[in-house]
């Protein structure tokens, strides 16, 4: 919780991340705060430890430190209110700064490595309280839930089919625009497994065509429908610019989170899959869904990062 420390600037240095700029354009002045208010302390007349007027350059700084702690009280607490109005249960933990480039993939558990090839990765190896949101298909296109993402800065990793997503794709520029990641899922949403080279590459380099058109710019991540690949799989998306095949170790739901592993929690790294799916199949809404995820992941000591940025 950082109800109280938010006074005090909780997350402060955090890159900004946590604060969505509708949330700041909607805040109040700090004094707004309303009940009680603590008595004044008396003057004490005994001798000042510092002298009344600071010289100039000191001042300077105590003056700009002083507008920074305000500055951070007032974008804490208006960010508790944009937590209040979706209705999460606490305030989302900000994601730490990305690296600066990505960080190259080593075997290990939840990568699977193969010379030549893109690899294949259920979990980003990292040591930090981090895990991802990953959307997939584009069946629903609820501006909601855009809004919602965008405004609480929860970062989403997207992976489209054209069949679901070309009655409009404008949704998903937008989701672009905001920061998002439009990625890879296949034309027709078949399970490649079965299917030859040439089919399995016409389904995964078309799309990243269609992308390229649509969205403005080339994946670089792919994920398999039913996550059902083989090697040919691999080899057709390495040869129109596929760099990873990220898989997921939990999948959410409006109500429930899945596990895939006995201890059923999350691990530094996890990727989370979710759709974008309507109460025609599922009984909530997408942002019913994200409150779900950002609440579990947040009682759970994780933030949400973006999958892009480390894959
Ligand atoms: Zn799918």
């Amino acid at each position: 919780m950082c109800l109280v420390a938010a006074v005090a600037g909780c997350g402060g240095s955090a890159g900004g991340g946590a604060v969505p700029s509708t949330a700041r354009a909607g805040a109040s002045a700090a004094t707004d705060r309303g009940g009680p208010r603590p008595p004044a302390v008396p003057a004490v007349a005994a001798a000042p430890a510092v002298p009344a007027v600071l010289p100039g350059p000191a001042r300077a700084e105590e003056e700009t430190s002083g507008e920074a702690v305000a500055r951070r009280a007032e974008a804490a607490r208006a960010a508790l209110e944009t937590a209040r109005r979706w209705g999460l249960a606490r305030l989302p933990l900000p994601a730490p700064q990305p690296p600066a480039g990505r960080p190259e993939l080593r075997a290990a558990q939840g990568v699977k490595l193969a010379d030549g090839l893109p690899p294949v990765v259920y979990r980003v190896p990292t040591e930090q309280p981090i895990v991802f949101l990953t959307v997939d298909d584009g069946a629903e296109k609820d501006p909601e839930f855009s809004r919602m993402a965008a405004e609480l800065g929860i970062p989403l990793s997207t992976f489209v089919a054209d069949y679901l997503a070309r009655s409009d794709y404008g949704y998903f520029r937008r989701l672009a625009e905001q920061g998002d990641a439009v990625n890879n899922h296949t034309i027709n949403h078949r399970n490649l497994k079965v299917l030859d080279y040439a089919t399995q590459r016409d389904e995964i380099c078309r799309q990243q065509d269609q992308l390229e058109g649509q969205i403005g710019s080339r994946p670089r991540l792919f994920r398999p429908p039913y996550g059902e690949y083989n090697e040919d799989t691999l080899r057709a998306a390495g040869s129109c610019g596929i760099e990873a095949v990220p898989l997921w170790n939990e999948e959410a739901f409006p109500d429930r989170m899945e596990y895939r592993y006995e201890d059923q929690r999350l691990h530094p790294g996890d990727i989370i899959l979710t759709h974008f799916r309507g109460t025609d199949l599922w009984p909530g809404t997408m942002p019913d869904l994200l409150r779900k995820v950002v609440d579990e992941v947040t009682a759970q000591g994780f933030a949400l990062a973006r999958l892009d940025d480390y894959l």
